[in-house]
């Protein structure tokens, strides 16, 4: 079967092939990879009298810089000799060891050999889709999906389709009749990509009883699920759930993160994975960067023996719960009648509804005018489809910019409706 990238992909951006001279050479995968098309609005809602709810940046101001700094010392002054020696592709074996500690808090019973570390579950995406997916293959998408998990699927030439969610994560009918559907066309699904907690962009997340349901289809229809989990431990209210993979070892790669719970810019996230796929991955990861970053991995490592982790999440928390509480009470004060929105119990991610014909993309100039920025629903779609709805992110400006900037979004929405 012959694939154009682009079929599995937004539209490319039209500017730069025709002044690219090895326009050309590029393999064919390489040709859906393009940068968005709304990046140049965000360089212009990076100025400081803009209010950005765009972003998904973790807050690490509030992290304990002086004791970090101390740590990241320490690890070159005593344990320098592996600290800036080559390391393994699989990870670190002790922080591998306390990764399993922190798994546990979501119910996961998981041995070291099982984990590979990563740079970032970013780089887990990439690993597990290298390893299997061909082009032409499907991939299965919650509706809207994590827009760099479309990236990555489309940078090896897959074919997202989506599924259909609710206020409680993806729909278990739809999930159903989707894989029923594509498999009765004779095409091959390679895994149903999930974020079940605080989903990103939508906001919701699985609910307990939907998890049962989820994997038991999944196990029916001998598909593999990729549980992409980087926002569980923020949790602002309700119950923690758990994980998809604690309950179905044999068919869920679950993946987590340091990104949101510690800092992104040690860049360590991690796959747990049967112990088959496990190795496969290593194997690709040899390949891609032969070899982690000892120094980081010992900088968390030393970060998680040393350090309260467990109450920094809960400080984290804390400061996160009071922005989506300003977030949600301004939208509930301000917005007009006909605009919806979700209401996250955790995680960065707010996703709003436009009424009929507003289009997000269409405001997005005129919002950055204002001096408000969000993501149009579009890049979360790997077809046309996200043009009524926004992302709107609490997690990075202060309560009091929130506000502001809710404030400026509904007089950009107010003045759209009244056209
Ligand atoms: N998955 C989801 C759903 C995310 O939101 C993010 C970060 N925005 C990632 C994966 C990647 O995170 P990292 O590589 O920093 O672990």
């Amino acid at each position: 079967m012959s694939v154009d990238p682009r079929e599995s992909h937004n539209p490319p951006a039209s500017q730069g092939s025709r002044l690219d001279p090895y326009v050309d050479a590029y393999a064919a995968r390489a040709q859906g990879m393009v940068a968005s098309e709304v990046r140049a609005l965000f360089a212009v809602a990076s100025r400081p009298e803009v209010v950005s709810l765009a972003g998904g940046m973790p807050n690490v101001s509030a992290l304990p810089l002086n004791e970090l700094s101390e740590l990241v010392s320490g690890v070159v002054s005593e344990q320098g000799a592996t600290a800036l020696q080559y390391g393994s592709a699989q990870g670190d074996p002790v922080l591998r060891e306390q990764i399993c500690d922190v798994m546990g808090l979501e119910g996961i019973d998981a041995v070291p050999d099982d984990l590979i570390v990563t740079v970032g579950s970013q780089q887990a995406l990439d690993l597990i889709t290298r390893v299997f997916v061909d082009p032409g293959d499907v991939v299965l998408c919650e509706a809207p999906t994590y827009v760099t998990a479309i990236n990555t699927f489309a940078a090896f030439q897959s074919h997202i389709e989506h599924v259909a969610m609710d206020d409680d994560g993806v729909v278990p009918e739809e999930l159903e009749r989707r894989v029923t559907e594509l498999r009765a066309q004779g095409r091959t699904i390679k895994f149903f990509y999930t974020v079940p907690n605080f989903h990103n962009p939508a906001g919701v997340t699985l609910s307990a009883e939907r998890r049962a349901r989820v994997l038991e289809i999944c196990r029916r229809f001998n598909l593999l699920v990729l549980e992409d989990n980087p926002y569980g431990l923020l949790r602002y209210e309700g119950e923690q759930l758990r994980a998809l993979r604690a309950d179905s070892p044999d068919n869920v790669i679950y993946l987590g993160s340091f990104s949101k719970i510690l800092s992104p810019g040690f860049r360590i996230g991690y796959a747990l994975a049967p112990p088959a796929v496990r190795a496969k991955l290593v194997l690709a990861a040899e390949s891609a960067m032969l070899s982690h970053s000892n120094f980081t991995q010992l900088a968390v490592g030393r970060y998680l023996a040393n350090q309260p982790w467990r109450e920094q999440i809960k400080d984290f928390n804390e400061m996160y719960r009071e922005r989506r509480d300003a977030m949600l009470s301004a939208l509930d004060a301000l917005m007009p009648p006909g605009v919806t929105w979700t209401r996250p119990q955790g995680g960065f991610f707010v996703w709003v509804t436009l009424p009929e014909g507003l289009d997000s993309k269409a405001m997005l100039p005129r919002a950055v005018q204002e001096r408000v920025a969000f993501v149009p629903g579009t890049g979360f779609y790997a077809g046309d489809d996200g043009h009524r709805h926004m992302r709107l992110s609490f997690c990075y400006p202060t309560p009091e910019q929130i506000r502001e900037g809710v404030r400026r979004l509904v007089s950009v929405i107010e003045s759209e409706i009244a056209v």
